[in-house]
């Protein structure tokens, strides 16, 4: 069994050894400085009642106020929620945003549930944590199975409880309340702005790169048609039914119809089926992993033929398979750099609620491009001075400036 929890804490180790981390503050990152958690209990629409337990971890806030999403999963656990904290932290360090790192979990399959009952379990949430949530004390977001719906009705239970608005205390909520322009497809988005810097250092042409996308969720989906519009081919991709491959490009727009029409890609006009490893282990110039964690293992690593790994998930790649990966000439773009285009226009979001002025989409876009290219370019330069690979190098900047906080503060 993979444990995220120990894996992050190996990727800590790693990085903690190549700069000399100070080793009181390797201890204290070693645990998240507070676990919430709780039961939710709701009436379901047939009457009966139901418990889901739920957690907020609150792994470190020395640069500012935690932040991080909210997954709904049927397997999510307390390990795999304090190793996503761990990863917000070291991801909003990475990219120089002013926030800490938190997440939150509710064992729950959000497909089974009615639309009444989602809506009682988002509140159920906020009930059980708002002492500990706020604009300058944990700030929730959509993760994997929450969306802007969901953000909007923990936003409208919290102000109730609190008895004033407080738009920032949580984000990816709609326009209508407050959300961010391009929110919904920061995530991908800032993943192509670092794709297209790395796909430059490697000398690769979008015309002539294939590439295989695993999920087509928010993040999976948006980057398929982000890159597809800038030229790259989009050759296979899937989601919790299956997987299926098109050698000669997916149409990503009449996909994401087939999609939403069909609830699944399987089946889709003139694809073939292909096992979830399939999709994997493919013979493309990018690999883009847009699901869940430990999918690249020891077990399969060796088989990989991407040249380039490009996380849109978190924690997708384990320890074991980096070192694989590393020796084999694969380039991996690390989740806390790929996938950090989502938690900065989250960040915009709350600089747009604190002074109750919004951006264009133009605007939300230039500043996302700084970001993340400014990003890219601080973890390629300690790549070089170090001579380690990009998620080590990743790790060392972040922690530079997580350590920094925590000396500063004393
Ligand atoms: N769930 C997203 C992530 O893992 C976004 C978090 C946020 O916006 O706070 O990065």
């Amino acid at each position: 069994m993979n444990n995220p929890f120990e894996n992050a804490l190996t990727q800590l180790q790693r990085a903690a050894s190549v700069m000399n981390l100070d080793s009181k503050i390797h201890e204290k990152l070693q645990s998240p400085k507070k676990v919430h958690t709780a039961d939710i209990t709701i009436t379901m629409d047939n009457g009966s009642t139901k418990t889901f337990p739920a957690w907020r971890s609150q792994y470190n806030d020395a640069l500012g106020p935690f932040k991080g999403g909210i997954r709904y999963h049927p397997g999510v656990t307390e390990d795999e929620v304090k190793a996503l904290s761990f990863w917000m932290t070291m991801k909003c360090a990475v990219v120089g945003l002013p926030l800490g790192g938190g997440k939150g979990g509710v064992i729950v399959n959000p497909k089974e549930l009615s639309e009444t009952e989602l809506e009682q379990l988002s509140r159920g949430y906020v009930r059980a944590f708002y002492q500990h949530l706020g604009p300058t004390k944990d700030v929730p977001a959509p993760d994997v199975y929450t969306n802007g719906q969901i953000m909007a009705w923990m936003l409208d239970e919290y102000e109730k409880l609190v008895g004033k608005h407080a738009p920032g205390m949580i984000t990816g909520k709609p326009l209508s309340l407050g959300g961010s322009r391009g929110r919904d497809k920061a995530t991908a988005q800032g993943g192509v702005f670092v794709l297209l810097e790395t796909v430059k250092k490697m000398e690769m042409n979008p015309a002539e790169t294939t590439v295989a996308i695993q999920g087509f969720g928010n993040a999976g989906a948006h980057m398929a048609e982000l890159l597809s519009a800038a030229g790259f081919k989009i050759v296979a991709t899937s989601d919790s039914k299956g997987a299926i491959v098109y050698d000669s490009g997916l149409d990503i727009v009449a996909l994401t119809e087939y999609k939403e029409k069909t609830g699944s890609v399987i089946n889709f006009n003139g694809a073939q089926t292909i096992t979830n490893e399939e999709l994997l282990t493919m013979a493309v110039d990018i690999l883009v992993p847009a699901a869940l964690e430990n999918q690249i293992t020891a077990d399969n690593a060796g088989n990989i033929k991407a040249k380039m790994i490009v996380e849109l998930a978190n924690g997708p790649t384990t320890p074991e398979a980096d070192e694989i990966l590393f020796k084999n000439n694969i380039v991996v773009v690390p989740d806390i750099l790929a996938n950090a285009g989502g938690v900065t226009v989250s960040y915009f979001e709350q600089v747009q609620n604190a002074s109750n002025y919004y951006w264009t989409d133009e605007e939300v876009m230039e500043k996302l491009k700084k970001i993340m290219i400014a990003g890219f370019e601080g973890v390629w330069s300690t790549k070089e001075k170090y001579t380690i690979d990009l998620r080590t190098a990743a790790f060392v900047t972040a922690l530079e400036r997580v350590s920094a906080a925590m000396k500063a503060r004393g």
